[in-house]
């Protein structure tokens, strides 16, 4: 069980992304970094960890940073993020090294239709995956489930994943 936060806005345009509500800069809401930090804190053992996904999560690296800082030095929560840059384009970044240093499994680049896998956490197979620590290995991303359905309470339906399915009537 994780806690995935999507941040709002990304520039970066790959043709057929499947997120395009979280490329405008003025959607989603806002939140200071340590209300976000409480109310991550707050969920307690009930998650083992953060994935951090968007949008493009490194157009606010100097939150995520601060963000991210806390989560390491103040909590056992794992951390994954992922960015439509590159890894050469992230380490050229100003703070690569303080960003990197917090983050377990980095997956990076641009989504690219025509290498569609959708499995695995990748969405196409030009991304790279780095093991930044020994927490994970490619046994456990091949093992998350392409697709979550969550039905709430008064029937509200929610989908997400790798492969959400398309529900039909
Ligand atoms: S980086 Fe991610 S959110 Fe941004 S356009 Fe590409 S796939 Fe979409």
């Amino acid at each position: 069980m994780r806690a995935v936060i999507w941040t709002q806005g990304c520039s970066l345009s790959c043709p057929g992304c499947f997120n395009p509500q979280t490329h405008p800069t003025s959607g989603g809401g806002n939140i200071q970094v340590l209300d976000l930090f409480q109310r991550i804190v707050e969920l307690g053992p009930a998650i083992e960890g953060i994935t951090l996904s968007g949008g493009e999560p490194l157009q606010q690296r100097r939150e995520l940073i601060e963000f991210l800082a806390l989560i390491r030095a103040q909590t056992g929560l794992s951390v994954i993020l992922f960015t439509g840059h590159t890894l050469d384009e992230l380490e050229g970044m100003p703070d690569a090294d303080r960003l990197l240093a917090c983050v377990d499994v980095l997956i990076a680049g641009r989504y690219v239709a025509a290498a569609r896998v959708a499995h695995g956490l990748r969405g196409s197979s030009n991304k790279s995956i780095q093991f930044l620590t020994p927490r994970y290995s490619l046994a456990d991303l091949d093992r998350v489930p392409d697709a979550e359905v969550i039905i709430g309470p008064e029937g509200t339906i929610r989908i997400s994943g790798m492969e959400p399915p398309h529900l039909r009537g």
